[in-house]
């Protein structure tokens, strides 16, 4: 047996800094919290390279005395509890005292502190958990943190980090929250030089509100105030007709932290029960405010994860909160003729999805599936039993192959009928102004038509050299969201590309000067918003960022649903379908088409056996 040995120092410290610095986004959120407790009423985020070899934070807060300071950066050492009854109601957002430690033990850190009224400062270095400089300093009241290099000594942990972009933009989302958690400080984030995100601090939620996400975003609300049984809950919620196709846009906060809360998130939701659509979420920022000691933060180190001692309570609360401002301040929709205000984002499940069926082309089982989709015609079909003869050996086939002529067999005589698929399809009808139904030898196919054509396009997309673009006669400059905005310019390449021309206009706002030709031109706005939703989709889909403004593009072309479609181009639509085996699926992993072959359907009436 190996000897049991204690870990020295420096390892066990690396190990528990894995547990609170995991990216350059995790160390800015610490550093803000910390100046938040330190009662800044400014706080400025620099970071180059998405964080990775330079981040900055300086605050006005309190400071830290000289002796403190080396203390500071020792793990579990904090200013902010003292006994253990202190942890039964943590009023601060750090207690665990060990974010600078972990910090310091995975990067180069430098700190200028000086406490408010105190006649010098300190200036103090410290690389991989060692001190290399303390000495005295003249600098500005407050802390300044810089830190440099993150896990240049861990090139394990350096592996998993995204590009710098994702890097950066989770650090823009940690700005976000702390600027809507906190409307009374000034925030500012620069990044790579360029001011990307300022608050005012004039302590209205509505204003951070309206820097953060957006002036379209801030019309949509309806304010929430209530105070119940000890339970505050305060801040905005968006009206019934805003909600969104996922929960990007819920923020909660409890006492000023930022949480993941199901029972709040629940509770909001069930609240919009009736008045927004189905499988749509309410985007909100609800402000929480309970008695400290009614709630646990200490389950996890990240702090995001809480426990309230009484769940009913805070759903009770929340709900009525939500359901009466929503009953007193919901107004009729207006219809309007320009552009939807609020654009959808799939949620990362949806993407998922939509990214493993394109990618993959999985196959799927009978299990998965009652009804046909067109490659299966060797499953179970439609809502019927299943086939007599099983032929288990097509089971692995891709997609029919549908090129080559098929054989059918017709059951009354037996007799084998060879045809080309695209000279018999028959056109039958269109039904719910969504699904074609067609003909085509033993088989009747149901075709959604939105789905089919979205995946032609994109097929199309995919295959050309040269995308046929449309210069744009008057230019259209087009306002985004801080994040959508700089999506749109870090993938101007990409975007070219595709078929658009875009430039940066500076705060906020890009000029478009050419869309793809099979866009229509009052789309811009629109598609253009659409593309850097899907330039941002989070998680760890792996979908090449060309592909993904193919998506929106071939999405927005295409034909939609209840539209009136001309009966030839419904047909030749489904010919197509039908002639082409890689149109299987629309790009975001719906199919495109089932079968009903006449076999199941002459069973199904007891015509044969
Ligand atoms: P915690 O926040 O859990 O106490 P940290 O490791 O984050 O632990 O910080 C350790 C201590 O350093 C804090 O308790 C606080 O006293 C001090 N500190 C850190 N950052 C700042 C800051 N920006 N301003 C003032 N004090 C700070
Ligand atoms: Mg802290």
């Amino acid at each position: 047996m190996p000897r049991i040995n204690l870990l020295p120092q420096n390892i066990s410290e690396l190990i528990a800094a894995g547990e609170v610095v995991e990216r350059p986004a995790s160390v800015i959120k610490e550093a803000v919290e910390n100046s938040i407790d330190a009662n800044a009423l400014h706080i400025t985020v620099e970071i180059n390279r998405g964080g990775i070899t330079y981040m900055r934070v300086t605050d006005d807060g309190c400071g830290i005395e000289s002796a403190d300071v080396p203390t500071a950066f020792l793990r579990h050492a904090t200013s902010k509890i003292q006994s253990v009854s202190d942890l039964e109601s943590i009023a601060t957002l750090g207690f665990r005292g060990e974010a600078l430690a972990a910090t310091a033990s995975v990067s180069k850190v430098e700190m200028f502190t000086r406490p408010q009224g105190a006649e010098y400062g300190t200036h103090y270095e410290i690389e991989g958990g060692k001190e290399i400089l303390f000495e005295e300093t003249g600098c500005q009241e407050g802390t300044t943190l810089i830190i440099r290099d993150l896990f240049y000594n861990t090139p394990a942990r350096m592996k998993f980090l995204k590009k710098d972009v994702s890097e950066g933009t989770a650090v823009l989302y940690v700005i976000e929250r702390a600027a809507l958690s906190h409307p009374e400080i000034a925030f500012k984030f620069i990044r790579d030089g360029k001011v990307c995100l300022q608050t005012s601090g004039d302590g209205e939620l509505k204003s951070a509100i309206y820097s953060v996400l957006g002036r379209e975003f801030s019309q949509s609300l309806i304010e929430v105030c209530s105070n119940q049984s000890g339970i505050k809950v305060e801040g905005f919620t968006c009206k019934p007709v805003f909600a969104r196709a996922s929960k990007a846009m819920q923020f909660v906060f409890l006492n000023g932290r930022l949480v993941i809360s199901k029972t709040v998130s629940a509770a909001c939701e069930q609240a919009y029960k009736n008045s927004a659509m189905v499988g749509k979420f309410p985007a909100f920022v609800l402000n929480l405010s309970v008695p400290y000691s009614t709630v646990d933060v200490n389950v996890h180190p990240a702090k995001t994860e809480v426990r309230f001692s009484d769940e009913k309570r805070i759903f009770d609360a929340v709900y009525s909160a939500v359901k009466s401002a929503i009953a007193q301040n919901d107004t009729r929709p207006v219809i309007n003729t320009a552009k939807p205000s609020v654009s959808n984002r799939m949620s990362v499940a949806e993407y998922k999805q939509a990214s493993v069926s394109f990618e993959e082309k999985p196959t799927f089982t009978a299990k998965q599936s009652t009804f046909n989709p067109v490659r299966l015609r060797e499953n179970d079909s439609f809502v019927f039993q299943k086939p007599a003869v099983a032929e288990p050996s097509v089971k692995t086939e891709p997609p029919i192959p549908a090129k080559v002529a098929e054989k059918t067999v017709n059951t009354q005589t037996n007799e084998t009928k060879e045809y080309s698929p695209e000279s018999e399809v028959r056109f039958i009808g269109e039904a719910f102004l969504t699904y074609i139904i067609v003909e085509r030898g033993e088989s009747i196919f149901l075709i959604d038509k939105h789905a089919a054509h979205e995946r032609i396009l994109f097929n199309t997309l995919k295959e050309s050299q040269n995308i046929e673009v449309q210069p744009l006669l008057t230019p259209v400059t087009v306002r985004l969201e801080a994040k959508q905005y700089m999506a749109i310019n870090e993938n101007a390449e990409i975007l070219k590309k595709s078929g658009f021309e875009t430039e940066d206009f500076g705060s906020g706002t890009v000029i478009v000067r050419a869309i793809p030709a099979m866009l229509k031109s009052e789309d811009v706005a629109s598609v253009i918003e659409e593309a850097a939703e899907s330039l941002l989709l989070r998680g760890s889909v792996q979908i090449s960022e060309i592909d993904r403004i193919f998506h929106t593009v071939s999405c927005k072309a295409a034909i939609k649903a209840h539209n009136i479609t001309a009966p030839e181009e419904l047909l030749n639509l489904a010919k197509k379908v039908l002639s082409d085996r890689d149109i299987m699926y629309c790009p975001h992993g719906r199919p495109v088409a089932y079968e009903i072959r006449k076999k199941d359907l002459e069973k199904q009436f007891g015509r044969i056996q």
